[in-house]
């Protein structure tokens, strides 16, 4: 049986801009709580990369939740053959989020609308900067009492920071689609998310010159090297610092998204 709920969630960015997230569910529901999370989520990536980028995707975005994952998982192979396991993507041509509804679903859906945000605008061809970024807007939540929170995705030792080289680092940054999604979780989104995490929180500034590279068809590892002599040594020296400083453990709140 299939269950079409519309849900529309505003996004407004003063009068004349209004984004919105068109949902539907398929043999499932989502609550208004679930709702209002997604909603925030949308509000505050918008707000993000309406200051990075000139133009950001700002038409109606739809979305399609499944509830059971054989229907999930026929969808996805109609649409899209997929060839690895996922709960969650974006299909680039119909502007459309498919996910599937698991305990983590928010959060998985959050991921997607970067990607829908930010189609088109040559993040594609650095998966460390496109999920970094992705996870990393994914991350931020308001909490019961409506403070900006962010939840911890990775917890950092595991992802043995420190004990990266530079050279393993730097050809990280240009690591491409295929080998990307060989890498295990840690070396792919873990260390994805740790770079642009580090970028977000302590250098905000060369975040925007590295995302202004790329819309103009400059690499990130240009951009950071071009920083400052041993622009992209004093880089993963600032990434390492960061993580010594502040290590981020997985608490048992994640469980709630
Ligand atoms: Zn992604």
């Amino acid at each position: 049986m299939k269950k079409l709920v519309f849900i529309v969630l505003l996004c407004c960015q003063g009068v004349l801009y209004a984004q919105r997230l068109q949902v539907s569910t398929i043999g499932t529901t989502i609550t208004k709580y679930e709702i209002e999370v997604i909603e925030y989520s949308l509000r505050y990536q918008n707000n993000f990369y309406r200051k990075q980028f000139d133009r950001v995707f700002d038409k109606d975005i739809k979305v399609k939740v499944f509830g059971d994952y054989s229907d999930f998982y026929n969808y996805a192979n109609k649409c899209c053959s997929l060839d690895r396991f996922t709960t969650a993507f974006f299909i680039e041509s119909a502007k459309e989020i498919v996910v599937f509804k698991n305990e983590e679903f928010t959060r998985s859906l959050k991921h997607e609308i970067s990607h829908a945000l930010t189609v088109g605008l040559g993040l594609h061809q650095y998966p460390w900067l496109d999920e970094g970024l992705a996870e990393v807007m994914s991350a931020y939540r308001l909490d019961s009492l409506g403070e900006l929170k962010q939840e911890v995705l990775f917890y950092t030792d595991s992802l043995k920071i420190s004990y990266r080289t530079n050279r393993e680092l730097t050809k990280f940054l240009s690591v491409d689609r295929e080998v990307w999604d060989d890498l295990k979780t840690n070396d792919s989104y873990g260390m994805g998310w740790a770079l642009v995490n580090y970028l977000y929180q302590d250098d905000r500034f060369l975040l925007t010159k590295i995302l202004d590279g790329v819309s103009n068809g400059v690499s990130p590892a240009e951009v950071i090297a071009a920083q400052q002599k041993n622009g992209l040594r004093l880089f993963f020296r600032g990434v390492k610092r960061h993580y010594r400083r502040n290590r981020y453990e997985l608490l048992e709140t994640r469980k709630e998204f």
